[in-house]
């Protein structure tokens, strides 16, 4: 009998082979648990892919000329959602039908389920499906949500024994103790009076070895491609971000556990192509320099994408060596063009600043790509034209804006808590939908946008995600919401 069975649900990307799941299969596995993965979401996007254009329509819960496989992209995530749901899953009887049948091969203590907050929904009804055949395993689920803000009464306290709250390597470890000397009785005993466990952030990360993917079937992810982690958390306090507050205070692997984690990507796994998934690759300058000197001293030929912010100390010679090292590409938080509004949202930079590291950074041949948020609250007509002009005066140091979204106000971001003060008015729809007294509206906002990729068009910079698509869609099924 296996220990436990960890699993996802869609809609979830599926270039890379999942991180938090193999983070926890590797640490359970060094404290003498036995594991098996099954990446349903994966498997469900594949058998869309071979379904194409027909099908979809006539089920009716895809616009006419969308294929079953857009299911996954950001305009139509809400076909996840009833009552469009479980006409959804009724293509996908198959897929279910075979992780029922790897339970019953592989028999499992405890099934685990990641969630996020697009796969909840579809989630919580995988879970019923199993629970209706089994009253034995233990099925939890886990995420990066705060204790506070988990929908709790989504839950149903006959299907779900048990929710870990953000990181949850440790009290994965514990559950599985309890599992396999007191079954699953054993683990609502611990969560009788809270169905919420939380565990204080892992403080030396090394105790989790680096990642492996054992026991996962990886022909179902793009060749060459895969994620690493070489730290968690944020040491910094952007206005907006809630990120740091699901991810805690930063901390790091070790730069050995780092080289070693790439050398099982590269070696064992021919993956060579990889996203960093580090919040801020460059939260430690002096790090990161040795970890580049790691990978050129090993001769790993990586090619590798990372999260940055900005900062001083990221000088020309560092981004060299990061060239050096395989940088292909940076992700800048950059978030606004004007000095005024990056200091509402508490960056700690300045626009000047943003400048050299771009230019810095292209002289050094990698490839800059920068976030934007339109209609930060507070930000005027004035401010909007200073991001515009900077995309003007920056378009040879810039290649892509990697998001372009519209401001979402975000329950727990520090804006979130003094919205009263600040003269914010939340929608009870969307996070994007919320009002300034100023007259920051959503339309305001919209048009913005729509400036900022007309823009764009002119400049020849490319736009890789907007959310202009999601937000657009949400007005067409509810024009109120505008
Ligand atoms: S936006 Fe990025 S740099 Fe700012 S607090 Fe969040 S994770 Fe950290």
């Amino acid at each position: 009998m296996t220990n436990l069975l960890l699993t996802l649900c869609p809609p979830l990307p599926v270039v890379c082979p999942p991180l938090a799941m193999a983070s926890l299969a590797t640490y359970v596995r060094t404290r003498g648990y036995s594991v098996s993965l099954y990446d349903l979401n994966t498997r469900m996007a594949a058998s869309a892919s071979r379904v194409g254009l027909p099908g979809s329509f006539e089920l009716g819960f895809l616009p006419r000329g969308v294929a079953l496989r857009e299911a996954w992209d950001d305009p139509y995530l809400d076909v996840w959602l009833p009552p469009r749901l479980h006409r959804l899953l009724q293509h996908f009887e198959a897929e279910i039908v075979s992780l029922i049948q790897e339970l019953h091969r592989v028999q499992p203590a405890v099934v685990g389920f990641s969630i996020y907050r697009h796969n909840l929904v579809c989630t919580l009804e995988i879970a019923r499906r199993i629970r209706a055949v089994s009253d034995r395993i233990t099925l939890i689920l886990g995420g990066p949500f705060l204790p506070g803000e988990f929908p709790i009464e989504m839950l149903d306290r006959e299907v779900v024994d048990a929710f870990v709250a953000c990181e949850g390597e440790q009290r994965l470890e514990h559950i599985l103790a309890r599992a396999s000397t007191g079954g699953r009785e054993a683990v609502r005993e611990l969560t009788a009076t809270n169905l919420i466990l939380e565990q204080a952030p892992f403080q030396d990360l090394d105790k989790i070895p680096p990642l492996r993917y054992d026991g996962l079937d990886l022909s179902f992810y793009e060749p060459g491609k895969a994620h690493l982690i070489t730290s968690r958390g944020c040491p910094h306090r952007c206005s907006f971000c809630t990120d740091r507050h699901y991810h805690g205070p930063f901390r790091s692997h070790s730069i050995n556990n780092v080289l070693a984690q790439i050398q099982y990507l590269t070696e064992e796994l021919g993956r060579t192509n990889l996203v960093i998934y580090d919040l801020t690759f460059n939260a430690n300058p002096k790090r990161l320099a040795a970890l580049c000197q790691g990978i050129l001293d090993r001769g790993f030929q990586v090619s590798w994408d990372a999260l940055v912010r900005v900062n001083t100390a990221t000088t020309a010679e560092l981004l060299t060596l990061m060239k050096k090292a395989g940088c292909h590409a940076l992700m800048i938080g950059l978030e606004s063009g004007s000095d005024t509004v990056l200091r509402r949202m508490n960056k700690g930079f300045t626009v000047a600043e943003a400048r050299h590291m771009l230019r810095d950074a292209k002289r050094a041949r990698i490839e800059t790509r920068i976030n934007l948020i339109v209609g930060f609250p507070g930000e005027e007509e004035s401010h909007h034209l200073e991001t515009i002009h900077f995309l003007e005066t920056e378009r040879s140091s810039l290649d892509a804006i990697c998001v372009l979204s519209t401001y979402h106000l975000m329950p727990n971001s520090e804006v979130w808590h003094s919205r009263e003060t600040l003269g914010l008015l939340p929608a009870k729809t969307h996070t994007f939908a919320w009002e300034g007294k100023d007259g920051n509206t959503l339309a305001v906002r919209l048009d913005r946008c729509e400036h900022i990729v007309g823009a764009c068009m002119k400049l020849g910079i490319r736009i890789d995600n907007s959310s202009l698509g999601l937000i657009r869609n949400a007005l067409e099924k509810e024009p109120s919401t505008s």
